[in-house]
């Protein structure tokens, strides 16, 4: 195949063509500073108002008042995590889990050497998250818990409705911020039913551009800014709003509710597909996932007692895009922490590769992978230092 093979979706994705087409006025025609006062700056105000009415819709918010735009999901984040503990500077303790984004999990070892008390709540081999030590975690200092929708490596998605019941049953006033990041284009989200304080999305994990993003803080949740200046986003988001991107995050929200049943049959059956092809035809393929609790798009496959770097670059050589886990955290050689929680053995672990749908992936796309993967793992596992192992593994397969 001479086209590109793109499988790595929870990285980033490919800008809709309605998106675009939808954003490229705001660049040339309607380029006015929406705080303007004159009729030439009134189609860009207008756009804002339409994006956020979309973003509205796209979250089931109450409120188009509780929808701020941002950069990105790590601005995101850092706001929501940040302007509540400066809103509540007498609480010191704040928990999170094992298993999150480098945006919300470094910033909360930042927060512990400035003094905060975190809880890393753990997972199982499922990766999923342990309700029990989270119900225990909770106390009356407790002034956030920051808790992924789904994980960006394994795809696993949280029960956040339970979440939610068990922190506010233990401390009513403990808020609750959501990284929806990778659940956004993927799953249904409703804030109102899922009963979150704050909730973050990223314009470019459902195919709007890079460096737009959206924060929902419910209008009973205060919280400081980030950035001081202007009037911009109720003085909750200074800076001269970025107009054609927000009408692109806005677009792409539409689109994405327009797609979910797409998304939610035909990707899950192409990921389902990938995945049970390669765990039938690769002896030392493992799954490092949740079956049934997870996104339809991804999938992340172990291959035992090899390097998953080394497959990515023969995948690359045939034009086939996938990820060794956390865009962010790849180019490090860390094994990913994400299935170090999970309890994955590092024979696995570093073998791990996270393949990630998008709408624009094919049946064809997908059976060229599935007939090209094994023989790269053949040749890399004929050439591992560790045929003892691999011997008792075939063994105990067959
Ligand atoms: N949270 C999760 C779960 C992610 O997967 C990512 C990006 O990979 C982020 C946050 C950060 O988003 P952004 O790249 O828009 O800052």
């Amino acid at each position: 195949m001479d086209k590109l093979i793109y499988l790595d979706n929870n990285a980033t994705t490919r800008v809709d063509d309605k998106v675009l087409e939808a954003m490229l006025p705001y660049f040339k025609e309607e380029y006015a500073n929406p705080s303007s006062i004159y009729e030439f700056a009134r189609p860009a105000s207008r756009a804002i108002k339409e994006a956020r009415g979309k973003i509205k819709d796209m979250l089931n918010a109450a409120n188009e008042k509780e929808i701020i735009f941002t950069s990105c999901g790590s601005e995101s984040a850092n706001q929501a995590i940040r302007g509540v503990l400066n809103m509540n500077k007498n609480k010191r303790h704040i928990i999170t889990t094992k298993v999150e984004h480098p945006a919300v999990l470094n910033l909360y070892q930042s927060l512990e050497k400035q003094g905060y008390s975190v809880d890393y709540i753990g997972v199982n081999s499922n990766g999923e998250l342990n309700l029990e030590e989270l119900a225990q975690a909770v106390n009356p200092d407790t002034a956030l818990v920051s808790v992924m929708y789904a994980n960006n490596e394994t795809g696993v998605i949280y029960p956040i409705e339970k979440i939610s019941q068990i922190i506010k049953s233990k401390n009513p006033n403990t808020k609750l911020f959501v990284d929806a990041v990778q659940a956004a284009g993927k799953i249904p989200i409703d804030v109102q039913a899922l009963g979150v304080d704050l909730l973050g999305i990223s314009g470019h994990k459902f195919h709007a551009p890079k460096g737009v993003g959206v924060l929902y803080v419910n209008s009973k949740t205060v919280i400081t800014p980030l950035i001081i200046g202007g009037h911009q986003e109720r003085g909750l988001r200074a800076g001269t709003e970025n107009v054609p991107y927000i009408v692109g995050i806005g677009k792409a929200a539409e689109l994405a509710v327009d797609n979910l049943k797409y998304e939610m049959t035909e990707v899950k059956r192409l990921r389902d597909k990938l995945e049970a092809n390669i765990l039938k035809n690769v002896f030392n393929a493992r799954l490092n996932t949740s079956v049934a609790n997870r996104v339809p798009n991804t999938t992340n496959i172990g291959f035992e007692y090899i390097e998953g770097e080394l497959i990515l670059l023969h995948l690359s050589d045939l034009g086939i895009c996938a990820s060794s886990g956390s865009a962010c955290t790849s180019g490090s050689l860390e094994p990913s922490h994400v299935l170090r929680a999970m309890g994955v053995p590092f024979t696995a672990i570093h073998g791990s590769i996270r393949f990630s749908l998008s709408k624009y992936t094919t049946e064809k796309e997908i059976d060229y992978v599935t007939d090209a993967l094994p023989s790269i793992v053949d040749k890399l596992t004929n050439l591992s230092p560790f045929q003892n192992e691999l011997d008792e593994l075939k063994k105990l397969k067959s």
